[in-house]
């Protein structure tokens, strides 16, 4: 049932006219491989502190103006919590990359939300050493989100000159040898990339292969020095949410906060998503984890999830 493209193929189809015919293949791949479940996972952005320069990020180290913060454990914990007791069956802890939070630090973390939920973990903390993700995945880790953002090895040196797509790749890789549910994606409108970058994007993304992929538009932030770019296009990022299902029929695809900023309302989960991340981060921090302008309503987790899963049913659909 898995599709198999070549990268000119890729580059044909994300071009076509008429792809209403690859939303409708998109669509009943996912309801064979992944049925019409939508999983809602409680997103908790836990420091916004990062050592990294990525060129289109709010939180690359470089910019001194922003407030950072660190939440402590028990925040971090009580949070969690309060997610599970509205229906939250996992939780994503995301942050920039900050050596505060230690593996250590993080697998207690985890060992105490699982003892406390039985939530799935999945951890968003960056690159780290293949021992480090190591022990986080023996300490009950489940799944480990770390987008590569573009499979052009020249733009993601402009995109990150501290780092290389071949380092991006290789944790890549060793996080699915440890056993993680591994999830990776990348930005559509990049200033630079071409529809044969998308292609190679997607095939990365099946050479993995993944079992998530965040597919989401560039947003350009005004304090980076990407401020200038042009927002990307909701309609190729859905086409390419659609590949990527066709590319992994059993894969977990997002509906990206960024493509609901670029107006998606819910389109995209009739061309192949199953999955939607909501943000719980408290309101004292929320403001400051912004990786590109986005501005989100206060958090209320128990409106937020009923009003969640109400929209979810009216598509059809059966939230998780
Ligand atoms: S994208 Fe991630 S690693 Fe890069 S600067 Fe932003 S928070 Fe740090």
């Amino acid at each position: 049932m898995r599709a198999e493209f070549t990268q000119g193929e890729l580059v044909e189809l994300l071009g076509r006219e008429d792809f209403a015919p690859i939303y409708a293949q998109a669509d009943q791949v996912r309801a064979e491989a992944v049925g019409d479940t939508v999983h809602i996972r409680a997103l908790l952005e836990i420091s916004n502190h990062c050592r990294r320069v990525c060129a289109y990020c709010g939180l690359r180290s470089p910019r001194t103006d922003l407030p950072r913060y660190r939440m402590t454990p028990e925040e971090i914990v009580s949070a969690a919590c309060e997610a599970h007791a509205v229906g939250y069956r996992t939780i994503v802890l995301q942050s920039g990359e900050d050596p505060w939070f230690t593996p250590k630090i993080l697998g207690e973390l985890v060992g105490e939300i699982k003892a406390r939920t039985g939530m799935a973990v999945t951890l968003g903390c960056g690159e780290m050493p293949r021992e480090d993700y190591a022990y986080l995945r023996q300490a009950g880790t489940d799944r480990y989100l770390l987008k590569h953002e573009t499979a052009d090895p020249d733009l993601y040196r402009r995109l990150h000159p501290d780092s290389t797509l071949e380092q991006r790749v290789a944790c890549l890789r060793t996080l699915k040898e440890l056993g993680y549910e591994t999830g990776s994606g990348f930005m559509v409108g990049l200033p630079g990339q071409t529809l044969d970058t998308l292609a190679r994007d997607l095939l990365l993304l099946a050479s993995i292969p993944c079992d998530m992929a965040g597919i989401g538009p560039f947003l350009p932030h005004p304090d980076t020095p990407l401020r200038d770019g042009t927002p990307g296009d909701p309609e190729l990022t859905r086409r390419c949410v659609a590949l990527a299902r066709l590319l992994l029929p059993t894969a977990n695809l997002p509906a990206t906060t960024a493509l609901t900023v670029r107006g998606d309302n819910g389109q995209v989960f009739s061309g192949g998503a199953n999955v939607v991340m909501r943000k719980i981060t408290p309101n004292s921090y929320k403001r400051m984890y912004e990786i590109y302008p986005a501005q989100l309503p206060d958090t209320d987790i128990p409106a937020q999830r009923a009003q969640l899963e109400e929209q979810i049913r009216n598509l059809g659909r059966v939230p998780l």
